[in-house]
């Protein structure tokens, strides 16, 4: 599909939820993909790409960056609290905050590198033991702990839902959490149910597959 095909995509689930298609931000999850995918999508205007990985994310974008500079790196992969240094050096988001030790780490590198970037805390809505995110019934003392304790610019919550269920209850879920909360941003929603995710209320968007696979 093209970014166009995705846009298209994106200003019908916004008509259905009677919503602004730019309350939504398009994040192009580049993850696994070269520049030679990257560039016709920079050229088309995306500017908001995710990755996962500090080290790879570094290598592909340190030089991507020197000609596209007004490219939003947001990281969306499970961060180790010995990369939070690279991470907030690179990334201008970072959507997985999921546990105290890597919320100090973060905090601590924000304030010597002095770029208080803009942070999601990731709930693991589905109790997956393998999946990054804090518990739900920890979320509440969590978010606390990033704020008032460590100083974190929280501005919303993001999840995965588990492959084999439904995403509307892991999405109405998160929402109702981030409502709790007082916080606006949802970041769910990838290339199987992005749909779904900007009917409740999805703010960012994360979309690989559809994007970069030739049909
Ligand atoms: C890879 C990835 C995506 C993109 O998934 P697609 O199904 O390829 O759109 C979104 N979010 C996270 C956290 C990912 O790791």
């Amino acid at each position: 599909m093209t970014l166009a095909t995705i846009k298209a995509g994106i200003a019908a689930a916004c008509k259905e939820a009677a919503r602004k298609p730019e309350d939504v931000t398009l994040i192009a999850v580049s993850k696994n993909r070269g520049e030679a995918e990257i560039l016709p999508l920079l050229e088309s205007g995306q500017r908001v790409f995710g990755e996962n990985r500090v080290q790879e994310a570094a290598e592909k974008w340190l030089p991507l960056r020197a000609r596209f500079p007004d490219v939003e790196l947001h990281f969306i992969g499970q961060l180790q609290s010995n990369k939070a240094k690279e991470a907030v050096a690179l990334f201008d988001v970072i959507h997985t905050v999921d546990r105290p030790s890597l919320a100090e780490a973060l905090a601590k590198e924000m304030q010597k590198q002095n770029r208080p970037l803009p942070c999601f805390i990731q709930v693991n809505t589905g109790a997956e033991p393998q999946k990054g995110g804090i518990a739900p019934e920890e979320l509440a003392g969590f978010y606390k702990t990033c704020t008032a304790d460590l100083g974190l610019n929280i501005i919303g919550l993001m999840c995965i839902p588990p492959v084999e269920e439904v995403p509307e209850l892991h999405f109405a879920l998160l929402h109702k959490h981030a409502r709790a909360l007082g916080l606006a941003q949802l970041s769910m929603g990838m290339s199987g149910d992005y749909p779904a995710a900007i009917r409740l209320h999805a703010t960012h968007i994360r979309i690989g597959s559809a994007l970069f696979t030739v049909m």
